[in-house]
């Protein structure tokens, strides 16, 4: 095939805080574009499974109780990107975390003639994400889900669906828990941002609306960025 008409693969990272609905719209992504989501525990699990000489390596660190370092995730994710399925691009989801994983992902691609077509930022207000996190419960009986503002049931302290008169909350979806997760995916992810917003391709998506509404701007995004 002529090098000029070879459409390589689409590399995109998907950037958000916990919460923000990034599982759901990669799957949404997955589906309209026929991308590949590939998220770092899923990735060392299954080259864990399979046995390839990277997945050996990063089984040995693990059960040493070390981290695996980026050098054995970058041939990883290099064998995982490589497979049939991934034709079309890959979603990248919890990988690079630090510029130092960025430089080594830029590496990768070069190396095989490719390139990050985006790196989506889904961007949230945080004072509204954590009335919304810190406000959910479920009910005992049945699992239904309510919400302090949002949802409450129409009989006060009783589930709408079962009648049971007992809720469960999270413990870690109290307001300074969530408001403290999300400082620290800031911190953590404030150099990337910088580091994409340099190289051109960083794209921001607000994440506050409907998943719907959400799923259009991100899909209008990669089609664009995928033409
Ligand atoms: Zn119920």
């Amino acid at each position: 095939m002529d090098a000029a008409t070879t459409i390589s693969p689409a590399v995109l990272i998907l950037l958000g805080p916990p919460g923000a609905g990034k599982g759901t719209q990669a799957r949404m992504l997955e589906d309209k574009f026929g991308l590949v989501q590939l998220s770092t525990g899923d990735l060392l699990r299954d080259a864990v499974a399979a046995g390839t000489e990277a997945g050996q390596a990063a089984k040995a660190v693990m059960e040493a109780g070390d981290l695996v370092s980026d050098g054995i995730v970058i041939a990883i994710l290099r064998d995982r990107m490589a497979q049939p399925d991934c034709a079309k691009g890959v979603i990248l989801d919890g990988f690079p975390r630090t510029t130092i994983q960025a430089e080594a992902l830029d590496g990768l691609l070069v190396a095989s003639d490719q390139k990050i077509d985006a790196a989506i930022s889904l961007q949230v207000e945080d004072a509204e994400m954590v009335i919304r996190i810190s406000g959910r419960y479920t009910c005992a009986g049945c699992g239904e889900g309510f919400h302090d503002t949002f949802k409450i049931p129409a009989k006060d302290g009783k589930c709408d669906k079962c009648g049971h008169t007992e809720f469960n909350r999270r413990a870690d979806d109290n307001a300074e828990t969530v408001a403290s997760r999300l400082a620290a995916y800031h911190a953590q992810t404030a150099p990337l941002i910088d580091y994409y917003q340099a190289q051109g391709v960083l794209k921001g998506i607000d994440a506050m609306g409907q998943i719907d509404d959400i799923a259009q701007d991100l899909q209008g995004l990669v089609s664009e960025v995928m033409n």
